[in-house]
């Protein structure tokens, strides 16, 4: 046993110390390239531990190093070829002891912080990706144009620097560049003086550590999701007032910013237009930031009022059902002027309600547009109605003069706004009231997390059940034509076209929210830990899969069937191996564990002879650590698949679900290969990994029916 963890954690689970990435793997491996003293000696105790294991010759021993050295490539090919950053300046790795020394006393005694040190290496590295081997200078241009690729734009808050420090160059250099500042180029000291007020940001970025790492792959779908929505024609102005029934109905933008501020927009994301409704949320959130929110639902309700947003109708408490809907904005409204800013005269709480929605947006355009507030006074008679209402059930604070309150509440709804700047404000709201462009934080997450519940159950009118079962997300909707969503902890996006369906919400905004969570598992209620049909744009590519099979080999390593079976019964592909070539069989083996073994490759029909890196068959791994009852199994396996048999296929990797094992025990199915769930040989081909295949022994499930047959003779016994 001990002996076994030893093993383990000296070679076969480096993954599992390192959070079980694959990407420390690459790491490990580039930085062996650069020899340091330290590494090398790490890989000598570690070849001294196999030594002493019997587990490898010396030849063996040779071989690994030499191939180790042979094969890591430069550190900038396996950049690319990943499309991870590892920030290693190798080019500053001591060579000599003399070298050693003096960084050693340089880190000592200078105040630079490890972590400046590791920027200066970042700025570093981006220079040699982006230079040009000819010049031995960088593209400005093509600089920018990657930053943008990871969802930063140039006119990002937080890369002001680097953008006026490429103006100060430029001017500096006389104009004399023959291009612009955006687009010149400049040697290794100058780029890295240009970058480095915004490098903590920028080796974020490349280093794809951004809450959507694959920006470019995501907006990929988000654009394929709008056009099929542009061409949905269905929907009516809102006609109410003049101004909204102007609106060209083939108006169609949408604009995302996640909550690290990576940003993308398509179509008319620049239009203005009202708030109207979306502005609900902002006001409601103002009132609970400055009064709690015992006092606010002191005043109005939590509840879905199951009754059209403008409808005359208070709760059973006479208070507007919540703060959504008209009745329950106006109210918001009284708040603001009442309780508040008691002190305030009309003009200052306009200004200063604008003042939040600017934060909110990063400074992006807010505006407000008189037009659209003298239609929404003429044309209130319902909300007029609904303010005496309230004010005859005593629905308002004291002192609350009514007309002021209606005024203001025509004025939020008359602010005026677009896409871009929406986005902000949705992902402000995403990001637990901190603007992710400016980094101000101007809501406590309290509040948020009280605005988003309301949004999620509330916030599209009489369609807000249906939307809270169908996306799951919180989200309001406007009359103009403006769906706000909201991914907490992600993102927020903000979609305005102007048709609107029967119940008052934008009807392509409505079928891009429908559309998102059915391609990403963005749904409140959507498994996040399990294999999913959907798409999760948060996750690294290769995190995911690089944690599965730490997962899958740790179960195999410490001998654990049912972890194994529920790895199998989950759709895992049980021949998946790690960075070095090592299986589950390998693990299993070289740990002496029969019982995993057998299963592996009675029920999981594994192929039993992958080599790893080193060449090594799990009977190897299994000699070396002198497991013989392991050893005699995997040799008599191995003789009865090589004797050649007529009714022999390739074996066969199921992944199939405990459901399908099901239909598969109770119908006749299990002798039908034509309808079988079990994968046809061609498809087994393929996911048992390319020269993995090998001839399955006939008793053990020659035919893929049979193989589904074993699986249930397995559901009988204890564990599953
Ligand atoms: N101005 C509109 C009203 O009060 C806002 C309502 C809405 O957007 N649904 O009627």
């Amino acid at each position: 046993m001990l002996k076994g963890v030893t093993s383990l954690a000296g070679r076969n689970l480096r993954l599992l110390t390192t959070q079980g990435q694959v990407l420390v793997h690459h790491q490990h491996r580039a930085k062996a390239s650069a020899a340091e003293p330290a590494e090398l000696l790490d890989q000598e105790t570690d070849l001294s531990k196999r030594a002493k294991f019997g587990h490898t010759g010396k030849q063996l021993q040779q071989k690994i190093c030499k191939e180790k050295k042979l094969r890591a490539p430069p550190l900038l090919n396996l950049v690319f070829a990943n499309r991870k950053l590892s920030f290693y300046d190798t080019s500053s790795t001591p060579k000599t002891k003399e070298d050693n020394a003096k960084l050693s006393q340089r880190r000592h005694y200078s105040m630079r912080p490890h972590r400046e040190q590791e920027q200066r290496n970042a700025e570093d590295v981006l220079f040699d990706m982006f230079a040009s081997e000819e010049t031995g200078l960088i593209s400005m241009g093509k600089f920018l144009a990657g930053l943008k690729t990871t969802g930063i734009r140039r006119n990002d808050p937080r890369v002001r620097e680097l953008m006026d420090n490429l103006k100060k160059v430029h001017k500096l250099n006389n104009y004399e560049t023959g291009s612009s500042a955006e687009t010149q180029h400049l040697n290794r000291e100058t780029f890295k003086a240009v970058v480095a007020p915004n490098i903590v940001l920028i080796a974020k970025a490349f280093r794809q550590q951004f809450v959507i790492p694959d920006f470019t792959s995501f907006v990929k779908d988000i654009e394929d999701i709008y056009n099929r929505c542009k061409t949905n024609t269905l929907g009516k102005l809102a006609d109410y007032i003049p101004q909204l029934s102007r609106y060209n109905p083939d108006s169609w933008g949408l604009s995302i910013c996640t909550i690290d501020g990576q940003r993308f927009s398509i179509g008319d994301v620049e239009v203005p237009f009202t708030l109207q409704s979306c502005s609900k949320p902002l006001t409601y959130a103002i009132a609970l930031e400055k009064l709690g929110p015992k006092v606010v639902h002191s005043y109005v309700g939590q509840e879905p009022s199951g009754r059209n947003f403008n409808e005359l109708v208070l709760d059973q408490n006479k208070k507007p059902h919540n703060p959504m809907i008209n009745a329950g904005a106006i109210l918001t409204c009284s708040l603001m002027n009442a309780l508040v800013k008691p002190d305030m005269t009309s003009a200052e709480i306009f200004d200063y309600t604008m003042s939040w929605f600017k934060r909110l947006s990063g400074g992006e355009y807010i505006g407000f547009n008189n037009a659209v507030f003298l239609s929404e006074r003429e044309a209130a008679d319902r909300n007029y109605a609904l303010g005496f209402y309230m004010r005859e059930n005593k629905c308002f604070p004291k002192r609350t003069n009514l007309k002021e309150v209606m005024d203001f509440y025509f004025q939020c709804c008359s602010m005026e706004t677009n896409c871009e700047a929406m986005s902000v404000i949705a992902a402000s709201l995403a990001n637990g009231g901190i603007c992710p462009t400016t980094e101000e934080k101007v809501f406590r997450p309290e509040v948020i997390r009280d605005v988003l519940s309301i949004m999620h159950s509330c916030g599209t009118y009489d369609y807000s059940g249906q939307f809270a079962f169908k996306v799951g997300l919180p989200a309001k909707s406007g009359v103009s034509g403006g769906m706000m969503l909201v991914i907490p902890n992600v993102m927020g996006i903000f979609a305005w076209s102007p048709p609107l369906d029967h119940l008052g919400n934008t009807v392509r905004g409505l079928q891009f929210c429908e559309e998102l969570v059915s391609m990403f598992n963005f749904h409140r209620y959507d498994n996040l830990k399990h294999l999913s049909n959907k798409k999760d744009p948060r996750k690294h590519r290769y995190e995911t899969k690089g944690l599965s099979i730490v997962n899958l080999l740790f179960s195999a390593a410490s001998g654990d069937v049912t972890a194994l079976r529920r790895h199998r019964l989950s759709g895992m592909d049980i021949t998946l191996a790690d960075y070095d070539g090592r299986t589950a069989l390998h693990l299993a083996a070289s740990e002496g564990h029969l019982e995993c073994v057998k299963f592996l490759l009675e029920q999981c029909h594994v192929p039993h002879n992958p080599k790893d890196r080193w060449g090594n068959l799990p009977v190897d791994e299994a000699e070396n650590f002198g497991h013989s009852h392991v050893v005699e199994f995997l040799r008599s396996w191995a003789e009865k698949v090589d004797q050649p048999n007529e009714e022999c296929q390739p074996e066969a990797v199921t992944t199939k679900t405990q459901a399908d094992e099901e239909i598969c025990s109770t119908s006749d199915l299990e002798t039908s290969p034509a309808t079988s769930p079990i994968p046809t040989p061609a498809e087994s081909g393929s996911r048992a990994g390319s020269g993995r295949s090998s001839p399955v022994p006939s008793d053990a499930g020659s035919t893929a029916s049979a193989g589904s047959a074993s699986s249930i003779d397995d559901k009988t016994k204890p564990g599953l």
